[in-house]
């Protein structure tokens, strides 16, 4: 079992590759449903279920899904991983087996990432993930007990049946990766120790993660969240130029394309329902926003303006600061 942060350390130097005919990464939302609260997210902010909270369909499903292969086999590449996430519970949505049996049918993503509170899992579900393709789990915990998760997540967990849960994925996950994280806030002090011991046996990897700032609806100024952390826990850098916008996209349960997953709402480039993603990725606004980050302009952007998001979620390979220059000649 590995306890270390989570991210692929396996890589290039961003600067090296960029501008990138396919994306590295790629999220489609699939729900926008959550049955959790958590403090730090946007759906603390939500007393009501919301008339905007949107299901995929399956038809808008396989638009979605067609449309990054369709951008990966004009690029002849695949993208490196493609999660399913957003800011739902994608364990909601009825048809997730059938939506990760379609992508990995389709080839066109190296792994399949999901990533959830696993609260709705169950043996059943569970082997239907397995047996349809997905490559690795990524759960997140809200504490090591219930009253810890009626705190931070307004959420009644069983928690016995919740560890059966996670236990009976790992003992039956044959190829998949299963990644346990929690949040800093999740956990007082002295339990981290307990953390790492509770969910090392049905891991192969642990690790606590730090809150940042990610949502504009949520007051953080109530949350233990501490200025310039990183959320991966490296030393925190400052930098002028995000790199989100090179690597990746994050499809939303409308259609709208964003290109970073570590700001809510993110910045959109524009809409599948309106547009083919190959355009939107090779786009003007796209390329716009790009130069703009690497001529220090950022603040012209006004979704860029105050965000430091990316400082506190890039990894140190993913740094362009000192090629900006470079990268520019490469984009005109
Ligand atoms: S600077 Fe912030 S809002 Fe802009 S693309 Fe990067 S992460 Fe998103």
């Amino acid at each position: 079992m590995e306890k270390c942060n989570g991210r692929d350390n396996n890589r290039l130097p961003l600067y090296k590759v960029v501008p990138l005919i396919v994306p590295f990464s790629v999220g489609l939302a699939v729900s926008d449903f959550c049955n959790f609260r958590c403090v730090y997210c946007k759906h603390s902010t939500i007393l009501e279920k919301s008339q905007n909270d949107r299901m995929l369909s399956w038809d808008e499903f396989v638009n979605m899904a067609n449309e990054v292969e369709s951008l990966c086999i004009r690029g002849g590449q695949k993208v490196k991983v493609v999660t399913i996430c957003g800011t739902g519970e994608p364990l909601t949505h009825k048809m997730l087996p059938q939506m990760i049996r379609y992508i990995k049918e389709h080839n066109w993503a190296e792994r399949i990432e999901l990533t959830t509170n696993g609260s709705l899992l169950t043996h059943d579900l569970s082997d239907q993930l397995v047996e349809a393709g997905l490559t690795r789990l990524i759960v997140s915990v809200q504490g090591i007990n219930t009253k810890t998760y009626r705190d931070v997540c307004g959420y009644d967990i069983d928690y016995p049946r919740f560890i059966n849960e996670l236990e009976y994925f790992y003992t039956h996950k044959k190829k998949c990766f299963v990644y346990i994280k929690t949040v800093d806030i999740a956990l007082k002090k002295g339990e981290q120790g307990k953390f790492y011991d509770m969910f090392s046996p049905f891991a192969d990897m642990v690790n606590i993660e730090s809150v940042i700032d990610v949502f504009d609806d949520v007051d953080y100024s109530k949350i233990t969240v501490t200025d310039n952390k990183s959320r991966y826990g490296y030393t925190y850098d400052e930098r002028k130029c995000c790199h989100d916008i090179f690597m990746r996209l994050h499809i939303e349960t409308d259609g709208s394309v964003g290109v970073c997953s570590c700001k809510n709402p993110a910045l959109h480039i524009g809409n599948i329902n309106k547009q083919r993603l190959i355009d939107i990725w090779n786009g003007d606004l796209h390329r716009k926003y790009m130069k703009l980050h690497l001529m220090g302009r950022k603040n012209e952007i006004p979704r860029c303006a105050s965000c430091d998001a990316f400082a506190k979620t890039g990894h140190p390979l993913d740094n362009l600061d000192q090629h900006a220059d470079e990268i520019l000649q490469r984009l005109v």
